[in-house]
């Protein structure tokens, strides 16, 4: 299909560039590292925290993979996260969400060195993306869509996008990132208690859904020509396949992708960007920390 967004294609021209980046540090003798904590068995998180282990070492980057038992303490997970944060060999830092009950994911998200906080969901790297701060660690996943956006020469500057969720993770930076002088969008932000979604999504140049519901967004809800990004992932039964289930994302994708101007896959469109965006920010992070800019 013409009008696909080839997030895996994309991803891996960012890697490319990342993979030289380090190897332009190692030339310094510095070495970049991640760590990815992962608590418990959890199927889905096993696989993106091999998938993150893979893609760094693919890159020429030192990684760590912590698998400790799902019933880990809070207090022993952060001594963990405090030995981590004065390890200088490390300069990313991950938990692997969701975390089981007993752990209260906030306090982690705080116990963990701003300056290692990859994932950008400490309240200092929020604070600084919303202060538009270019030491900011941002999250990956709007990160990676800023990125598609800009891999595709699609145009943010006046044009109006409406994000559907705003969760920290996804929603808010989204909107922050589109905000920004230089990206320019006009930004509507849509949540649960939004009234008349398909009338407020139908305006818009540029929709970027992520909502965590299979199908949620249809042909309805899009207006001829538009852009989507879909950054849902959602597992749904599939008894025709070997492993039950196949992946969709939050937009109906056989109604809505022939109205797009463009359109991302679910998988091989966001997903692919937010690992490239993750090894992104670990260089980042490893070179503010030695204040190689
Ligand atoms: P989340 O924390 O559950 O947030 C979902 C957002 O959708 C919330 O703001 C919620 O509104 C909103 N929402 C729920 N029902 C709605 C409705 N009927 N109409 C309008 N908005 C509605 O999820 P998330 O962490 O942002 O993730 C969203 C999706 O992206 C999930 O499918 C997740 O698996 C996926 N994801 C993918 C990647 C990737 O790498 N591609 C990374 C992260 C997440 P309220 O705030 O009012 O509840």
């Amino acid at each position: 299909m013409s009008n696909l967004i080839d997030g895996k294609a994309t991803a891996a021209r960012c890697n490319q560039e990342t993979a030289e980046d380090i190897v332009a540090m190692q030339a310094r003798g510095i070495h970049p590292g991640l760590a990815v904590v992962l608590l418990g068995e959890n199927p889905a998180s096993q696989a993106y925290v091999r998938n993150k282990d893979k893609t760094c070492r693919q890159l020429g980057m030192y990684s760590r993979k912590l698998e400790v038992p799902a019933e880990t303490s809070q207090k022993d997970l952060l001594g963990l996260i405090n030995q981590l944060n004065a390890d200088p060999k490390i300069h990313g830092i991950l938990v692997q969400s969701p975390t089981p009950a007993q752990i209260d994911e906030a306090a982690i998200v705080r116990a963990i060195d701003p300056s290692k906080d990859v994932d950008g969901f400490h309240p200092l790297n929020v604070a600084a993306l919303a202060m538009d701060d270019p030491s900011a660690m941002v999250p990956c996943t709007p990160l990676g869509c800023i990125e598609l956006l800009k891999a595709y020469d699609i145009t943010t500057r006046g044009a109006h996008v409406v994000v559907v969720g705003r969760s920290l993770i996804v929603g808010k930076p989204a909107a922050l990132l589109l905000l920004r002088k230089g990206t320019d969008a006009t930004v509507t932000v849509a949540h649960s208690q939004t009234s008349n979604l398909a009338s407020l999504t139908k305006t818009a140049d540029i929709v970027i859904a992520a909502v965590g519901r299979p199908k949620f967004l249809g042909a309805e809800h899009i207006r001829e020509g538009a852009v989507v990004l879909d950054v849902g992932i959602n597992r749904i039964d599939d008894p025709s396949l070997p492993r039950g289930y196949r992946l969709v994302g939050d937009v109906d994708f056989p109604s809505v992708a022939p109205k797009c101007r463009a359109i991302t896959p679910v998988p091989g469109g966001v997903g692919p960007m937010t690992i490239a965006m993750l090894m992104r920010n670990t260089v980042k992070a490893c070179r503010q920390i030695h204040h190689l800019d």
